[in-house]
């Protein structure tokens, strides 16, 4: 037994350990097509900023081609070699890869299938000579010795707070300090990247702080740590929002972020000739506002996925007697304990909010105006995430680094066939639930091709609840359920277009928002940001995310139709993975590094 495992893991290394060396022995010939030849016909290769200076996949032999054809040159790859052990599953041999380009070093991932690269992950990790300063690069945090203008750490950062955004200019500012420009902007202090957060809450974490009061993270926690700073072993699995907002306050203030709250940024325009932002800002330290002219570099917005409020307008609303809020608007159900509410949408606010007023002992009505995706979260945990993110992975050595890093190996295209069978596996397995709610009137879906959650939210960012219980009072009739079309509004309460009437003290409407670009607009103004166009989705030519299809998150983290101008966010996990990329693209622009952008994607889209 032994022998034969032996034997096939060391051909499992030589066929792996075959097709790196042939590709290295390629790539310093600047063969193109001998690298080619390498990859199979069906072939996918995902940079993250190594190749192209950009968030890029490339689909099929002849944009394999086009891509070493273009930069081959310039980034000069060596020293392609295996790192640990190679697997092989199914007839696909996976192995982790270390490289080398003219100005970094990187970390990659094959999967080959009968010898030939079906894909192919590359990733920037660090610039050569500006490193971080850990480990052995630490700073020493002290001088020690006798020295009469001995300045302290604490001066030296009072002094910087002081300076930076008035007598010294920040290379980048970030608009949103939320948990994405918190994570970017850790990322960026440890580069030497200046950068200031620009927040109009006050404190770092109050966004989450602000939220209704029963508001718990819906990932779990080996999912959501930050960079650097992992969540402690006794982190609840899934933390409440005011925890989460504390650990993004402490983890601010350790990480040194230069976090200005109590600042609105209100508008920012570029000067092409001399390449800088100048970014006007409303900024209270205590004693009344005053405005702040920034003059950075590099303007990222970190400003939520979701731009603003999508709140529709309804015939009728001015003579609703009651109280009309969006979910973003809404604090809970204090004050509407034995009232009437009706909650227009069936998506993940929707549920919260119903499950929040149920408990309160509201009479509560969902509208649900199309079919929702429900996924149950110990069903997601343990079938869509376990295998990367659970505990039972860290206990097998996965550690978040790697597991990023698989996450991403996988190319968006064909990301939907590897999530279906987690989805069609919850069929099963939750079969009596789904059914009490299909017999509830509740209209399911699993997304256009059936590929559940995830897909959802990288294609379109809503039309999905992860169920933490409130789909059960749903289902059992605790929450009425009613499906149709809003008409308009009544004195008393909101009319369906198939005329049913419904009575309400409180209607919230929980419609979702709008692409993140519709708030961008009000500080770069229309005409940059129609340029700039869409963020988000991948071009699937699904429900809300039209094609055509672009391969990558559409203007998230990589280089944008607007010079200088970046956007940052998603969930948590994106957030810590995507934060090292957009920042190593910020330090080498800030070195005066090369970084011609292989691919730049077209806008297609304004919103
Ligand atoms: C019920 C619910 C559950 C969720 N569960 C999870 C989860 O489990 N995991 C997860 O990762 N995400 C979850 N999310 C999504 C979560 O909201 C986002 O992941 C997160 O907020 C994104 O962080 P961000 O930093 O990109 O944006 P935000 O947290 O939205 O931060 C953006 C910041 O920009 C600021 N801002 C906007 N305009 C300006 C301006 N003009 N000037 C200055 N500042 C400005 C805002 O005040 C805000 O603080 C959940 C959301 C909800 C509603």
């Amino acid at each position: 037994m032994t022998q034969t495992l032996d034997r096939s893991t060391s051909e499992v290394t030589d066929r792996v350990e075959s097709w790196v060396s042939a590709f290295q022995d390629a790539l310093s010939a600047r063969d193109v097509s001998a690298a080619v030849s390498l990859f199979a016909d069906e072939c996918y290769w995902r940079d993250l900023v190594s190749f192209t200076w950009n968030i890029a996949t490339v689909e099929g032999t002849d944009e394999v081609a086009d891509l070493l054809t273009t930069v081959l040159d310039r980034i000069d790859p060596t020293g392609f070699a295996v790192d640990g052990e190679p697997t092989s599953a199914d007839g696909v041999d996976e192995a982790w890869l270390t490289f080398d380009t003219a100005v970094g070093r990187g970390t990659g991932h094959v999967r080959l299938k009968d010898g030939k690269a079906w894909t192919l992950l590359t990733t920037l990790d660090e610039l050569k000579g500006h490193e971080e300063n850990q480990r052995e690069r630490r700073p020493f945090g002290t001088e020690h010795g006798a020295n009469p203008d001995r300045v302290t750490w604490k001066e030296s950062r009072e002094a910087e707070a002081e300076e930076l955004g008035y007598s010294r200019q920040p290379e980048v500012v970030i608009i949103g300090g939320g948990q994405g420009g918190i994570a970017l902007a850790a990322r960026l202090r440890q580069l030497g990247v200046p950068a200031i957060i620009v927040e109009r809450n006050e404190r770092p974490g109050d966004s989450w702080r602000k939220r209704y009061k029963s508001l718990a993270l819906h990932d779990p926690v080996w999912y959501d740590h930050l960079p650097y700073i992992p969540f402690p072993d006794n982190w609840p699995v899934f933390a409440p929002k005011d925890k989460l907002g504390d650990w993004l306050e402490m983890y601010t203030r350790v990480m040194e972020i230069n976090y200005w709250g109590s600042t609105f940024a209100e508008s920012a325009e570029f000067d092409e000739a001399e390449g800088r932002w100048t970014v006007k800002v409303t900024r209270d330290r205590g004693d009344g506002p005053e405005e702040v002219v920034l003059r950075p570099r590099q303007l990222v917005f970190a400003m939520g996925v979701s731009g603003k409020p999508n709140k529709p307008e309804f015939p009728g609303m001015e003579r609703f007697r009651g109280v009309i809020q969006h979910s973003s608007e809404h604090p809970g159900p204090a004050g509407y304990e034995d009232k009437k509410i009706v909650v227009i949408g069936s998506n993940n606010s929707a549920f919260d909010i119903c499950g929040a007023a149920w408990e309160a002992g509201s009479d509560i009505t969902m509208v649900q105006r199309s079919s929702t995706h429900i996924i149950k979260s110990d069903t997601l945990m343990e079938l869509a995430l376990g295998g990367l993110y659970s505990e039972e992975a860290v206990r097998n050595g996965v550690t978040t680094r790697t597991a990023d890093l698989t996450f991403a190996s996988l190319p968006y295209r064909i990301m939907a066939d590897f999530q279906r069978p987690a989805y069609d596996e919850a069929k099963v397995r939750d079969k009596e639930f789904y059914d009490q709610l299909r017999a509830a009137g509740f209209d399911l879906d699993f997304g256009d091709d059936e590929s559940g959650l995830f897909m959802k939210y990288l294609r379109r960012g809503s039309g999905y609840y992860i169920d933490v219980g409130a789909a059960q009072l749903v289902a059992d009739g605790k929450v009425k359920l009613v499906n149709g079309q809003v008409q308009e509004f009544t004195e008393t309460g909101v009319k369906l277009t198939d005329g049913t009437e419904l009575e309400a003290d409180l209607v919230v409407l929980a419609t979702g928002y709008r692409s993140m670009i519709t708030s961008v607009a009000d500080i770069i103004g229309e005409d940059m940001a129609s340029r700039v166009g869409k963020v988000w989705g991948l071009g699937s030519d699904t429900t809300k995310d039209p094609g055509p299809w672009e391969g990558e998150q559409r203007n998230m983290w990589k280089p944008t139709q607007q010079q200088n101008l970046w956007f940052h966010g998603g969930n948590l996990h994106q957030s810590r993975h995507y934060s090292l990329y957009l920042s190593l693209q910020l330090k080498a622009r800030q070195e005066g590094i090369d970084t011609p952008v292989y691919k730049l994607a077209e806008s297609h889209h304004a919103e």
